[in-house]
């Protein structure tokens, strides 16, 4: 990128050497001979050669101002596509608690929009960020060069002293565009999230007459952001007029010298040529300035991604590891949400080949519990061992590869059931799907498709029951045989035939592994040969249902609530 943007520079350079120097020049030379009154005495060629200086030197100029532009803008495009990959990056590999945090409508604005914003300032930079400054300084080079030549310093200074005054309206300009553009893009985060928590709840809307209200609040969304546009657009638009007004005074004050020292018309133009590029690139250099602090505003807010720490990552030296049997540890676990403590010192023990279910009132731990094991956080006191190895000192893939997880409402990819399934170990055969799609008994509802396995799922996967969604997510476990199962039992109702086929599918997948149910219904803990009873972030009661059941009254009363 490096040798593209130095050739911009030199371009840019030719064009400021053209412009500001080479014009006014070229008048002092064109003109005089043109109008002169030995005009008529000038040979035809000659004629001919001093009026094709005029071609020549717009062809200079305009070439190099355009290959300027566009080597300007291929390195700015190409900064821009990293930024937008870097922050996509950087989405994949930021612990889940960020994402908890923030709203998904805002991440995605600041991917597009903001990525858009800064696109924008580039594109209106690159046309003039070079130019300007060679074109001010190729005017004020020949400014120096005609009062070297007429001892006019002095109207140099004068005309330039006007330059300083210009600084005051483009900062004052520059600081409220910057404080607009940032509300304009945050108010654009916040629509987007609107907009997509809207059409994520068509359904809700509908049934709580909410339309309206909806409707309401959106319009006067765009209100809030349209006025704050048009203040954007009142700062930036006002800064040429007043800079014009400025230099005007500059241009004025030059006349009266001129006049006062009786300069000639022959002197004079080239002179009053030179002054008038060096201001246009003032007034261009303010409008830079503007577009910088609005482009400015929407990419703090990509820097704030960017400069997340990413707090859940590999270590400097991992542990190699292949496959693990299974035998998972907590040590003395502690566990906070921002500050608000969850898990309290917890110690367990969960040997390989056990199924063990997670039962405890609502709110209670147990999926911050299963949680921790694939690292989606980290504790803050304490350990979780499998076979003996911390796992902060394994590679986050190899641990993960290690797990596979079963959620309550499963999410699946708008893509074929194949490969919906095939996530599950992307190295899968053919045979190795359509194995762990009937082992799930996926296979059964799958092939009753038109298109079977390719079916498109889509969005959301609307078109597939809980059940076969449930079955799907069970085939991906299949597929992936991990020595450790995390399975988020379903808080929805399954139909009474899904639900059998479902058990049934479970039974057979915690065979030989290292389970964890985390049961918010009781209906699969009779896979299970322990239960941890969980209350307020700790473990009150470790043992076999009919164990618990006899000596945990909590856990009693909790059973009995939900069986009655
Ligand atoms: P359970 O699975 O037993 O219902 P959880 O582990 O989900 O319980 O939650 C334990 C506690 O942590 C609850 O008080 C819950 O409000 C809180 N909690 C869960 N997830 C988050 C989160 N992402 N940010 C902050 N607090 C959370």
């Amino acid at each position: 990128m490096l040798p593209v943007f130095a050739l911009a520079l030199v371009f840019g350079l030719l064009f400021g050497i053209s412009s500001g120097f080479g014009l006014p020049f070229m008048t002092e030379i064109v003109f005089p001979k043109i109008f002169a009154d030995e005009a008529e005495q000038l040979s035809f060629w000659l004629l001919l050669g001093v009026a094709a200086i005029i071609p020549l030197a717009f062809s200079v100029r305009g070439l190099s101002g355009y290959l300027n532009t566009y080597l300007i803008s291929l390195c700015g495009i190409r900064v821009l596509e990293s930024i937008r990959a870097d922050i996509f990056n950087k989405f994949q590999k930021l612990p889940l608690a960020y994402f908890h945090k923030r709203a998904s409508g805002d991440l995605v604005s600041r991917c597009l929009a903001d990525t858009t914003a800064v696109q924008h300032t580039l594109t209106e930079v690159a046309n003039d960020a070079i130019k300007q400054p060679m074109t001010l300084l190729g005017a004020i080079g020949y400014l120096t060069y005609a009062s070297f030549q007429s001892r006019e310093v002095f109207f140099l200074l004068l005309c330039l002293a006007i330059v300083p005054i210009c600084v005051f309206p483009i900062r004052a300009f520059g600081k409220r565009l910057l404080k607009r553009s940032r509300q304009t893009q945050r108010q654009l985060g916040g629509m987007t999230g609107f907009l997509s928590d809207n059409l994520r709840s068509a359904r809700e809307i509908r049934a709580f007459n909410l339309e309206e209200r909806q409707s309401e609040n959106f319009r006067s969304q765009i209100r809030r952001l349209l006025r704050l546009q048009l203040k954007v657009v009142k700062y930036k638009k006002a800064l040429p007029p007043v800079i014009e007004v400025i230099a005007s005074f500059g241009l004025a004050v030059a006349f009266l010298y001129a006049y006062r020292s009786g300069l000639d018309y022959d002197t004079f133009i080239p002179l009053l040529m030179a002054l008038y590029l060096s201001y246009e690139p003032i007034k261009k250099l303010g409008m830079i300035q503007n577009s910088l602090q609005k482009g400015r505003g929407a990419l703090d807010r990509l820097e704030e991604i960017l400069r997340e720490p990413v707090t859940i990552r590999d270590p400097e030296n991992p542990r190699v590891i292949g496959r693990l049997t299974g035998d998972v540890a907590f040590e003395n676990v502690t566990f906070a949400y921002e500050n608000v403590p969850v898990l309290h010192g917890i110690g367990a023990r969960l040997n390989s080949r056990t199924v063990c279910a997670l039962v405890g009132p609502s709110g209670a731990g147990k999926s911050t519990f299963a949680n921790l094991i694939p690292r989606f956080f980290d504790p803050i006191e304490g350990a979780v061992k499998i076979d003996g190895i911390d796992i902060r000192e394994m590679r986050l893939a190899d641990l993960r590869r290690n797990i596979a997880i079963v959620s309550q409402d499963p999410i699946l990819f708008n893509d074929t059931l194949f490969n919906n399934i095939l996530i599950g170990r992307p190295e899968a055969t053919h045979d190795d799907v359509l194995r762990a799609a009937q082992q799930a008994h996926a296979r059964e509802f799958i092939e009753t498709f038109e298109n079977g396995f390719e079916t498109i799922v889509g969005e959301n996967a609307t078109r597939l029951s809980g059940g076969q969604k449930q079955r799907v997510a069970l085939a991906r476990a299949f597929l992936k045989n991990a020595p450790i199962l995390i399975l988020d039992e379903a808080t929805s109702a399954l139909d009474s035939e899904s639900e059998a086929t479902i058990k049934d599918a479970l039974a057979r997948l915690v065979e030989n592994k290292t389970v964890l149910i985390i049961a918010h219904r009781f209906s699969t803990i009779s896979l299970a040969g322990r239960i941890l009873y969980f209350e307020e972030g700790r473990i009150l009661a470790d043992g076999t249902h009919s164990e618990l059941y006899q000596d945990c009254a909590p856990y009693r009363n909790l059973y009995e609530r939900q069986k009655g």
